[in-house]
């Protein structure tokens, strides 16, 4: 089984998604996290991304699509499948992901999507900026990250209710919780 957890910046998709790759034996690609790692190491994507990343705005889809095409194309054998996590987050990448499952013959591919009310977001966000010092949860770029997830990743739902289907599960409450919420939608490991 390979899974795509989707949802607003703040939701949760990051600590859930370790979880979820825990119990169900997935590999966990976070683009997320392999852009902070690259800005960190001060590679040539990390330089291209850092002034995205930091400003809340997106990576171009080119260069993420073939972030993750890497990935993917170097599964390793030893896990179940790969559970993605902040990808994708335009149609662009949506498209580009399903051409990838076509090329790759990867079928069984399920998506989650965590939800949460904005003040919600926007309270995790500013807590976490504080703990984690990450820079895009300042409150300005949080406000930025939220209009950029409507205008461009939202529509990602849509796209997929019409092909694959979304499995919904609420995001609110106890860490826990929200994984037994998850994996009521998807089946036990
Ligand atoms: P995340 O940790 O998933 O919230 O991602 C942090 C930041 O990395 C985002 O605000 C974007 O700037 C960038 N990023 C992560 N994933 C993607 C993606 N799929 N497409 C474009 N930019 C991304």
């Amino acid at each position: 089984m390979n899974l795509i957890l989707f949802g607003p910046p703040g939701v949760g998709k990051g600590t859930q998604a370790l979880r979820l790759a825990a119990a169900y034996d997935l590999l966990h690609i976070s683009t997320g996290d392999m852009l902070r790692a690259a800005i960190a190491e001060g590679s040539p994507l990390g330089r291209t991304a850092q002034k995205f990343v930091e400003s809340g705005g997106l990576v171009p889809d080119d260069i993420i699509i073939g972030l993750v095409r890497e990935v993917l194309e170097r599964l390793p054998e030893e896990k179940k499948g790969f559970l993605l996590d902040g990808f994708p987050r335009t149609l662009e990448q949506a498209r580009a992901l399903d051409e990838l499952f076509r090329e790759l013959g990867i079928a069984d591919v399920r998506i989650v999507m965590l939800t949460a009310p904005e003040h919600e977001l926007i309270d995790r966000m500013l807590r976490r900026g504080i703990e984690q010092n990450r820079k895009d949860d300042s409150a300005e770029t949080i406000r930025h990250r939220l209009e950029v997830y409507s205008a461009q990743t939202e529509p990602v739902k849509a796209y997929y209710e019409k092909s694959r289907g979304v499995k919904m599960a609420d995001g609110l409450g106890a860490v826990d919780e929200v994984t037994m919420r998850i994996e009521r939608e998807i089946g036990k490991p």
